[in-house]
């Protein structure tokens, strides 16, 4: 039976801390909605009195088309586009567009929330690919991306603006001029990378060295020291970019991995008719393409495990309606997408562990 583990009211007593010791809320009969064949139960709190269900707490919270859910996440990890999903689901390109945004927020939450400390043998692999918003030439962009190297766990991947190209060709600079006018573009690459890696820095305090390979990028050494600070010893070891990008080159993880967003993800594919618009749609279409990767898909073809059960920050591999199911907006306190009883990720997680040992 469903017992909901907070009052959904910010502004009520029990929704930081709800009373463990004692029962804060009331059953308080059914609905039946149209989308489902089963009703669904509905509670009241004790404290502030007022009404919830049992639906409050799901993802799909006032969805029209909930059942649509995990399909078009599934589309859209396959590198199909937001018009071309909305021709096949039969939904408007208004409504698919809302349910993308709405579904990938969720998951860049659900993706930070089951992230765990990473273990001994972990070694991280940290590179930049390049795309654009708009315009290839005048508004390309940066996306800086970090994995753990033997699971293809991927940490952590954003946008910046970087500076446009071609800016000394006669047609460019006139470009460059017009857009100047309409707002400087700046060159957040640095910014982006340095977050990139502080979300490694968090996982990796259990870790005595850090393992890390890039690139020869000059910036890269000092980054790397500013983000995993002086208490972790660092092996930084470092490929010339021009070497042979076959299974051989040790940063073939890497490259693979970009290849498969590549493909995945229609809009930083080369010669597409699919573009980013926006920077920010960019980011939340990085957040879904992760998820999907870390915990939807095997490592490999061959391989029963997800690049997150590999690291023990699941215990299985998820479906997409597992991951469209329990809404993530309260940290690791809230529901495990595998948690039927509504335990949160906190309590699920050191369960597991408890079992396993
Ligand atoms: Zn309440």
């Amino acid at each position: 039976m469903f017992n909901p583990p907070r009052c959904p009211n910010r502004a009520c007593r029990y929704h930081g801390s709800p009373a463990a010791d004692r029962c804060w809320f009331a059953r308080h009969g059914h609905y039946q909605p149209l989308c489902r064949p089963h009703p669904v139960q509905r509670f009241r709190c004790l404290g502030c009195r007022r009404r919830f269900s049992r639906q409050t707490f799901r993802m799909d919270y006032r969805d029209h088309r909930p059942d649509l859910n995990p399909k078009l996440f599934e589309l859209l990890a396959s590198g199909v586009g937001l018009r071309q999903s909305s021709r096949l689901l039969g939904l408007s390109l208004r409504c698919l567009e809302l349910k993308y945004r709405k579904i990938a927020r969720h998951l860049r939450r659900l993706n930070l929330n089951l992230q765990d400390q990473l273990p001994a043998w972990a070694t991280l692999q940290f590179d930049e690919l390049e795309t654009f918003e708009q315009m290839r030439t005048l508004r390309p962009l940066t996306v800086p991306l970090l994995i753990e190297r033997n699971s293809r766990f991927i940490i952590w991947a954003e946008s910046a603006p970087i500076p446009a190209r071609h800016r000394k060709t006669r047609h460019g600079k006139t470009r460059v001029e017009e857009l100047r006018q309409k707002g400087r573009r700046h060159d957040g690459s640095r910014r982006a990378c340095r977050r990139t890696l502080g979300r490694a820095a968090a996982l990796a305090r259990n870790l005595g060295t850090i393992g890390i390979e890039t690139d020869e990028k000059r910036i890269y050494p000092s980054l790397i020291r500013e983000a995993f600070g002086a208490e972790h010893g660092i092996a930084h070891e470092t490929t010339k970019s021009t070497r042979v990008r076959d299974v051989s080159n040790p940063l073939f993880p890497i490259n693979q991995t970009e290849a498969i967003a590549r493909d995945l993800m229609g809009r930083l594919r080369r010669q597409s008719w699919l573009v980013s618009k926006k920077r920010r749609y960019l980011d939340i279409a990085l957040a879904l393409f992760t998820s999907w990767r870390n915990l939807v898909r095997r490592r490999f073809n061959y391989d029963e495990f997800s690049p997150a059960e590999m690291l023990g920050f699941t215990p299985r591999r998820m479906t997409e309606e597992e991951l469209c199911s329990w809404r993530q907006d309260w940290g690791r306190r809230s529901i495990h997408p595998l948690a039927w009883n509504a335990a949160s990720i906190e309590g699920f997680t050191a369960r597991e562990v408890q079992r396993a040992s």
